[in-house]
């Protein structure tokens, strides 16, 4: 692959996909931002462009095919092709044990977690390979390997982008285009703040990290960085945990 130019991030208003469309553009890459929410996607680009780099938003809900469809035709449009794109977009869901999971609950976080980076895939790789090739990381978790009780449809969504992203890759390895997966353990974004605001449960879930803190949005976006860089060229289809160790017990 030639020096990838253009990356598209889903959810880059917030916390992890804010921190790697950052890092995107820092590494000189131009990115279309891409959120559902709007205000913080526009804060993201005006973050991106006080630090001298290049961005654009996008308006997108990543459960919605047409809309991915969309955002891969406005890199095109602006930048003139696509190299790089970070499946990240992602919900927590309601807490409830399996036969307490209304259906709407489970059926939301499938078709946000999982089904959102399969519509992902499907508009971005035929880009990447009319660019002669790039990267993709879909944003797993440490629930794409194991379980949370409670947890079910987001522990079966994660499982199922891992999976995806190894189907994916053996397809499109050969034409240049590599598929990898990172997982997160916990990571201080808006996502877990009602957890981290409660001190016993911010102290157990410490705890359950070998490394003795939660994680930077910034610790995952360097992997994310790497798994998207032509450093990584030999790297696909696989599934990296950044996780301070939470896997290693
Ligand atoms: P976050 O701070 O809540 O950011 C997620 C962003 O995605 C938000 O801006 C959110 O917008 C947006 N979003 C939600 N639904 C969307 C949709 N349907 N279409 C487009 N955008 C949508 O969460 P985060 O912690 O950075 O999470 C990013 C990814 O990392 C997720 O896939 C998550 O599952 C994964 N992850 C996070 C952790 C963690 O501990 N934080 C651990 C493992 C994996 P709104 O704010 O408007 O909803």
């Amino acid at each position: 692959m030639s020096t990838p130019r253009v990356a598209l991030v889903t959810g880059a208003a917030s916390g992890i996909g804010r921190a790697v469309a950052l890092a995107y553009a820092k590494a000189g890459l131009k990115v279309v931002v891409s959120d559902l929410d709007a205000a913080g996607g526009e804060a993201t680009v005006a973050l991106i462009q006080q630090a001298g780099g290049e961005a654009c938003f996008g308006l997108a809900d990543v459960a919605r095919p047409a809309d991915h469809v969309a955002l891969v035709a406005l890199a095109e449009s602006r930048y003139g092709a696509l190299h790089v794109a970070c499946n990240n977009a992602g919900i927590g869901g309601d807490l409830a044990p399996t036969a307490e999971q209304t259906l709407e609950g489970w059926q939301r976080v499938i078709d946000v977690n999982l089904s959102g980076v399969f519509y992902g895939l499907r508009a971005q790789i035929p880009a990447l390979l009319r660019a002669g090739g790039g990267a993709i990381v879909n944003v797993a978790s440490i629930l794409g390997s194991v379980a949370f009780a409670n947890a079910p449809a987001y522990t079966a969504a994660k499982h199922g982008v891992v999976g995806l992203t190894k189907a994916s890759a053996l397809e499109y390895g050969s034409q240049g285009v590599r598929i990898n997966a990172v997982g997160p353990a916990f990571i201080h974004t808006p996502m877990i703040e009602r957890l981290e605001s409660d001190p016993a449960t911010n102290a157990a879930l410490v705890a359950m990290h070998p490394i003795g803190r939660l994680g930077r949005p910034e610790e995952v976006a360097e992997l994310v960085l790497w798994l998207s860089s032509p450093a990584a060229s030999f790297v696909t289809g696989s599934y990296y945990p950044v996780d301070g160790g939470f896997l290693a017990r």
